[in-house]
């Protein structure tokens, strides 16, 4: 457990600014809400007051009416009596009986008595002023006032003993009735009203907060997996390092990075792609205990937080637990995909989420650097490697701009006569203050980018021109081809049939003395789309050869299924040869089964006498390695390949380290801005 300086800041939960706008945004609810119920009950006002004015208009002008009709009738008795030469007036109350209520009224007015008819001429005046001035109220819209005087004119009208005629109060209580239907009905409208406002403002909130929800999903996860994305994982990893600093026991990360993805965005489309993803997320959410979690960092990289692990060792057996899940191939639309993963571990107490998260990367890195290692362990020295790594990236592309790659070649040998039958491109960086970097420090780097596109048509036109060079028999004993390895990416390409066309044109090479190393891993990623680049390449009329045979997870099986001229034994088959009874059984059964499909078989990194012997009496044809001779310049190999063979056989290796007072040749490839290269400088 590393210390670190300890950081006891209880992780925050969305912070205070989140808190305050999750208030705000419930404001609007309540407001709507409110805003409803004031509109219902204006509504239940308005409605109300409506018809209860209506029904006193209704009241009104029926009154008004039998006032203008009685001050006619007096207008026409005074004419009449003036006619007559009388004031008099024979007006009579009539009553009539219309209902219960009127029953009352007509009780009231029966009890008047028709003598007083006599006195009705004086305050005839009034019924005519009170009339006036209810109509003129009337008029002006101004109801209330209106009924008030109508009130006042009624009663008095009552008193005269005047006929309250059956119309009046027929539509009197015509406009009650209606004045409680219409009551009745906006009640039962205002309240559907109100249920209907209420479920939407409901509604609406119920909408507000999927949406608030999903927004804070979205906020937490990534769209495409699933997972928690880097924010959300980094707040789980802080609160896991705050309980530990506060409780004890330590945190474990695990950070892994899937090898090739970037070649099934290239060669299958980010559809595929993206398939993938999820399908790698997926088997990882499966693979995890209760309270672990993982996330998708970005690209191809995920993080896995290990809850409660009691040991290094612990987090380690995990990691290659989660490994192991992830190599059964994955069925996507269309493709049976295989993928390797690298996995960097992380231990802490304390600290922060952002170091543990770093620390877990450069562990990864250098899983990715160990190629076969696919789980490391975190030690100090790697963040500085890691911090030279990010320098690198971003010098690798000037570099390879700048003209700073450079070829070494390292023969291929006819085991049993010690001839050279081919020549191996291995590319090199000449970096302007590190010098002259061998592939393992830059090529894991260029793979993450275009850059290996780059690098690979660079590697591809030099190879070729120098095999083209070396092809005139003037000179040299030429080797019968050159090989030149391409990558993963570089075989799933689209462009990688036509480069190899356009190259061998340029250069004047002749295709069958141009010879690709295409690595069983990188193969084994996409089988079918290998072998249908593999057959297109063959018909240019190119050598194939399946390179680091063994390392893959294809099988032996499979090596019938390649269209290729040639397999090369890893170097880690080679290597055990001789040392134990049983050590050669693999480079035994490849040796015999390329015997058997008429293939040719290259030994990788032959590095001793013993391995050499061992491979001679397997039936090996061809071996490389140090033992034999390491990888030099060109120039350093002119003398070996104007003898066209090992000095003295094979038996007494004697080139291991040309000379380097060897001139160059005229007719040596120099590539543009380049200076010859003399220096031997092994990989
Ligand atoms: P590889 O294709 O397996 O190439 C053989 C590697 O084994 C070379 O390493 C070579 O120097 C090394 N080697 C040969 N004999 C021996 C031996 O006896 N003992 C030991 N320990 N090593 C030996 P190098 O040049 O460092 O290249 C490493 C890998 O980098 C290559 O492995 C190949 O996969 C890749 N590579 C090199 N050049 C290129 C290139 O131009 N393009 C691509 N795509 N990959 C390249
Ligand atoms: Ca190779």
């Amino acid at each position: 457990m590393r210390s670190r300086s300890a950081d006891l800041r209880a992780p925050a939960e969305g912070g205070p600014l989140a808190a305050s706008r999750k208030r705000d945004r419930r404001y609007p609810n309540y407001i709507l809400l409110l805003v409803a119920l004031v509109l219902a009950a204006g509504c239940v006002t308005a409605v109300y007051r409506l018809t209860d004015d209506a029904a006193k208009v209704y009241r009104t002008r029926a009154l008004v009416n039998d006032i203008e009709s009685l001050v006619d009738r007096k207008n026409a008795a005074l004419y009449e009596g003036a006619a007559k030469g009388t004031v008099d007036s024979d007006l009579q109350v009539e009553v009539e009986a219309i209902d219960v209520t009127l029953a009352d009224r007509t009780a009231q007015l029966s009890a008047i008595d028709p003598g007083v008819m006599a006195h009705v001429q004086a305050p005839m005046d009034s019924f005519e002023r009170r009339a006036d001035e209810t109509l003129s109220v009337l008029n002006e819209g101004r109801v209330g006032e209106a009924l008030s005087t109508l009130e006042a004119t009624e009663e008095t009208y009552r008193q005269f003993g005047l006929q309250v005629r059956e119309d009046t109060i027929a539509l009197t209580l015509r406009a009650e009735r209606a004045q409680r239907m219409i009551v009745l009905g906006s009640s039962v409208v205002l309240l559907m009203a109100a249920v209907v406002v209420g479920s939407l403002s409901w509604r609406i909130g119920f909408v507000h907060r999927r949406a608030e929800a999903r927004a804070k999903y979205l906020a937490a996860h990534d769209a495409l997996t699933g997972l928690p994305n880097r924010t959300r994982f980094v707040a789980a990893v802080e609160g896991a390092l705050w309980r530990t600093s506060k409780e004890g026991g330590q945190v474990a990360l695990l950070y892994l990075d899937l090898g090739n993805f970037k070649v099934v965005n290239d060669s299958l489309g980010h559809g595929i792609g993206d398939e993938l993803l999820v399908a790698v997320g997926e088997r990882l959410r499966r693979s995890l205990r209760p309270g672990d979690i993982a996330a998708r960092l970005g690209g191809d990289e995920f993080a896995i937080l290990l809850a409660g692990v009691a040991s290094e060792d612990h987090a380690r057996t995990i990691a290659t637990r989660l490994n192991s899940a992830l190599r059964p191939p994955f069925a996507l639309t269309g493709h049976e995909i295989a993928v390797t993963a690298s996995v960097g571990v992380a231990v802490a107490g304390d600290g922060s989420a952002e170091e543990l998260i770093r620390d877990a990367d450069a562990s990864m890195y250098e899983a990715k650097r160990a190629s076969r290692a696919e789980t490391v362990l975190f030690k100090h020295t790697m963040n500085v490697r890691s911090v030279e790594r990010l320098r690198l990236e971003t010098q690798l592309n000037h570099g390879i701009a700048a003209n700073e790659l450079r070829l070494q070649y390292q023969p291929i040998v006819h085991l049993a006569s010690g001839g050279i039958e081919g020549v191996e491109a291995l590319v090199r960086w000449q970096h302007p203050r590190f010098g002259l970097l061998a592939p393992d420090a830059f090529l894991h780097i260029a793979e993450q980018s275009d850059s290996i596109l780059t690098l690979g048509r660079w590697v591809l036109e030099a190879a070729c021109r120098q095999m083209s060079l070396w092809s005139d028999p003037a000179f040299f004993h030429p080797p019968s081809f050159i090989s030149v390895n391409i990558s993963a990416r570089e075989l799933f390409s689209p462009s990688l049939i036509n480069d190899v066309k356009q190259t061998l044109q340029l250069t004047g090479l002749a295709p069958h003395r141009l010879q690709l190393d295409i690595a069983e891993t990188s193969a084994a990623f996409d089988i079918e789309s290998a072998i249908l680049q593999m057959t297109a390449l063959g018909r240019i009329g190119v050598r194939l050869a399946l390179d680091d045979f063994g390392t893959g997870s294809t099988g032996l099986g499979a090596l019938k299924r390649f269209p290729v001229d040639t397999v090369k034994i890893a170097r880690p088959f080679v290597e055990c040869l001789g040392m134990r009874k049983d050590d050669g059984a693999i480079a035994r059964a490849v040796i015999a089964l390329a015997d058997i499909l008429g293939l040719g078989v290259i030994a990788e990194g032959v590095a001793s006498e013993a391995q050499l012997q061992r491979l001679r009496v397997l039936g090996c044809g061809w071996g490389q390695g140090f033992f034999l001779v390491r990888p030099s310049t060109a120039a350093d190999l002119h003398r070996l390949l104007r003898a066209g063979r090992l000095a003295d056989g094979v038996e007494q290796h004697a080139i291991s380290a040309p000379s380097a007072d060897v001139a160059a040749p005229v007719d040596i490839f120099v590539p543009p801005t380049l200076p010859v290269q003399t220096a031997n400088a092994s990989g």
